[in-house]
């Protein structure tokens, strides 16, 4: 760990410096990733989340991007919230295979009053479990984001998605402004944030580096950044946008650990797209937080075995809590994730 302190930290990034850094040649900007990568972390830890759907589909948000959109027919099948008891079962299996991390999603614009008690009940069982516990609900208002920290939710998820200039070609229902007050509810509230974005939906270098800036401009570095390759879902907007240039995906991750170096960078949605050798160039820009289970959310996602696979070739281990960290539990959880062959562990909310 490095003596790098939080008032070291940078939060007056300008447009300017920020292009300037991915316009770098590649092998410049990987390296220097790499170096501020290697001064705060283990660079040979990836830690491990696992993502469940409590709630699928039907969302009365517009996300251009996203099949749970009420508005497209992507001819996902819509779920209610799932039983307190089923999300603990899937909670305790992902403990079982080495997650750390047990994140539960909702399609909602906010959670309803009515929810709400399931909502904290899913958060207390999954943190007796012993796993940090992660959400994302929609926008919170103040009384919520209280009442879920003082349910013990470590984390919350809320994308910004891309740059405040870009962001209404994608989202109309949900304003920007509206996504930075969640965001400083959460942070005021004692959680922790997990807050980035998407690339792949049509926007410019500024943009992807106008969010960026977003991110490490707040008053603190969200805890936790993921960085999303946009998977195109035949019903949606933006089912047919051009690829990214994967070295492009690349150098997001890369600039993103620059300017945010105590934050857990995450390969998060579009993984399935990309071939080993992909993910192993996104670990060295400094990616160091993985989904892994078979769906991330409703898209597909690598099997956890073949996940641990990769990682073994990459003498990469997946990074502990604290209080889990002794060895021998380490080793058996490897080896467990090394001989699961055939596991249908997850509920598929999208089935
Ligand atoms: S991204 Fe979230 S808020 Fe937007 S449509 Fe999908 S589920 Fe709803």
């Amino acid at each position: 760990m490095s003596a790098t302190t939080a008032a070291n930290l940078r939060h007056d990034w300008t447009l300017h410096e920020v292009k300037a850094l991915f316009e770098q040649p590649f092998n410049d900007l990987l390296f220097q990733a790499q170096t501020v990568h290697r001064a705060h972390f283990d660079q040979n830890r990836v830690q491990v989340s696992t993502l469940l759907s409590i709630k699928t589909g039907a969302c009365p948000e517009d996300c251009k991007y996203c099949p749970q959109s009420g508005h497209y027919n992507t001819g996902l099948e819509k779920e209610k919230l799932l039983e307190v008891q089923k999300v603990l079962e899937a909670a305790a299996e992902a403990k079982a295979i080495g997650s750390t991390r047990f994140c539960m999603g909702a399609a909602w614009k906010h959670p309803s009053a009515k929810d709400m008690p399931y909502v904290l009940k899913m958060v207390e069982g999954v943190k007796a479990l012993g796993l940090e516990t992660c959400m994302t609900l929609g926008k919170l208002d103040k009384e919520q984001t209280q009442a879920l920290a003082a349910a013990g939710l470590d984390y919350y998820n809320h994308n910004l998605d891309t740059s405040p200039e870009f962001y209404g070609n994608i989202i109309t229902t949900r304003t920007y402004a509206d996504r930075l007050e969640t965001l400083a509810y959460v942070r005021d509230s004692g959680m922790k944030i997990c807050s980035g974005g998407i690339l792949g939906m049509g926007e410019s270098l500024d943009d992807r580096a106008g969010l960026l800036i977003q991110l490490a401009n707040l008053p603190e570095h969200p805890e936790s950044v993921p960085i999303n390759m946009l998977v195109k879902v035949k019903g949606t907007p933006l089912a047919d946008e051009q690829d990214v240039d994967p070295f492009d995906f690349i150098r997001m991750l890369a600039v993103a650990r620059i300017m945010m170096p105590q934050s857990h960078v995450r390969l998060s949605a579009g993984r399935e797209a990309m071939n080993e050798q992909m993910q192993a160039l996104a670990f060295f820009a400094g990616a160091n937080s993985i989904f892994y289970g078979e769906k991330l959310l409703t898209t597909a996602n690598p099997q956890a075995n073949q996940d641990m696979q990769l990682f073994a070739r990459l003498g990469i281990k997946p990074e502990e809590r604290e209080e889990h960290a002794d060895e021998v539990h380490q080793a058996a959880i490897e080896q467990a994730l090394v001989e699961q062959r055939d596991f249908k562990l997850f509920y598929n909310a999208a089935v």
